[in-house]
């Protein structure tokens, strides 16, 4: 009987902790855009920006154990303030908007459980990163404070923690981009690597992509990394429609 109690006991105390601190939807941005509010300038590429598993090494985003079965969910760290905080919900609003899975949020001040992503407020020098696709339990995603809270970096990140590595990681990329390895920083080659296991869901290589690096990404001297076949440089800043239908592709939309 003690043990009934016991137990009934640490499921209302269970339950009473998940209703004290309910998931919630991000909301409508409330001005015409967060990054007005942002001061410092974003960094021109997220370096060192992904984080992989010896396993996923090998096996990519084609994997399905790495997808987000019950929404995409982040917790937002305490430490962001109200601007800030207002950027990321902007920029999950925004992919929200596109995705067929639901993207929720645990409240700032709330103790998350089950699998979620941790958006860490990082101090100077911790850069901008995530973990590639749904690891289990909590995951990090680390936006350096000066530097990384502009909507672009933030969807940026949320869609390798989604499961996509770089656009210029495909495995068809040198039919539509040239790296020019003279300009590339010695011992930053391996940011240009390519994985071969990866799928493209059928989705043309978009040199815009909000996945892509840009033109001067890992430069040693000033002069262009990527270039397009054409010449033109590369990168975006703002998710594409070819980004969309990745997106929508990979999580069956
Ligand atoms: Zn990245």
């Amino acid at each position: 009987m003690i043990n009934v109690k016991v137990v009934v006991c640490l499921l209302l105390s269970l339950c009473a902790v998940a209703w004290s601190t309910p998931v919630v939807r991000p909301l409508p941005p409330t001005k015409p855009t967060s990054n007005d509010t942002a001061a410092i300038s974003p960094f021109r590429n997220p370096v060192f920006d992904m984080k992989l598993t010896p396993e996923q090494m090998r096996s990519g985003v084609i994997d399905e154990r790495y997808r987000w079965r019950n929404g995409f969910i982040v917790h937002p760290d305490r430490g962001f303030n109200q601007n800030e905080y207002s950027v990321i919900n902007d920029a999950l609003y925004e992919l929200s908007q596109h995705l067929c899975i639901q993207v929720l949020m645990w409240p700032q001040d709330s103790n998350p459980t089950g699998d979620y992503v941790e958006i860490m407020r990082g101090g100077s020098g911790s850069g901008c990163w995530a973990w590639v696709g749904r690891l289990g339990g909590r995951q990090d995603l680390n936006l350096q404070f000066d530097g990384c809270i502009y909507k672009h970096i933030v969807q940026h990140e949320c869609i390798h923690a989604l499961g996509y590595y770089h656009e210029q990681s495909r495995p068809d990329r040198d039919d539509h981009v040239n790296i020019l390895w003279n300009n590339v920083i010695p011992d930053t080659s391996h940011n240009f690597d390519k994985m071969d296991d990866t799928t493209t869901f059928g989705v043309p290589y978009d040199t815009r992509s909000i996945m892509h690096y840009d033109s001067y990404a890992f430069s040693s001297n000033g002069q262009p990394t990527i270039l397009a076949k054409d010449g033109s440089t590369v990168g975006g800043n703002s998710i594409t429609g070819n980004d969309i239908a990745k997106l929508q592709r990979m999580y069956n939309c």
